[in-house]
């Protein structure tokens, strides 16, 4: 298998099987939302957010493939993080999607979103998410 199909195959099996979906919102988790318009895409995201961690991210909402599959994604490349180290993963993921040079070896599944950046109209669907817990982690300690 080449490594386009691959990365096809990882982002169908995320939007058919998403990790940390959930019906409702956890107790004590941070709500967020993230919309994009052009594409119809809304998601709700539950923070576990305590310390300046990331200990644990839930999501629900609608959306296209990419951007469900994106966010099931994040959901997982982001538990257990440090502010810090969220803020240089979204970054790197930003590059990654808009073909620019990024550190893709911190990324797992991650990765299979670099083939996005040929599809520059999906990627707001691909950093929904993502640009969602960046603007809360910039005005949270
Ligand atoms: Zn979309």
């Amino acid at each position: 298998m080449d490594s386009e199909n691959l990365y096809r195959q990882i982002i169908l099996d995320h939007y058919s099987r998403p990790h940390n979906r959930v019906e409702s919102v956890p107790d004590e988790y941070i709500e967020l939302h993230g919309s994009n318009p052009s594409c119809g895409d809304e998601l709700s995201l539950y923070v576990d957010y305590e310390g300046g961690k990331v200990h644990d991210i839930k999501f629900n909402g609608s959306g296209c493939a990419i951007c469900c599959a994106s966010t099931s994604v994040m959901t997982k490349e982001l538990e257990g993080l440090s502010k810090e180290e969220v803020l240089t993963k979204v970054d790197n993921f930003e590059k990654l999607i808009k073909g620019e040079e990024a550190d893709g070896d911190i990324f797992e599944d991650a990765i299979a979103f670099a083939g996005t950046s040929k599809f520059p109209a999906r990627f707001k669907c691909a950093f929904l998410s993502w640009k969602t817990i960046e603007e809360f982690l910039e005005q949270s300690n």
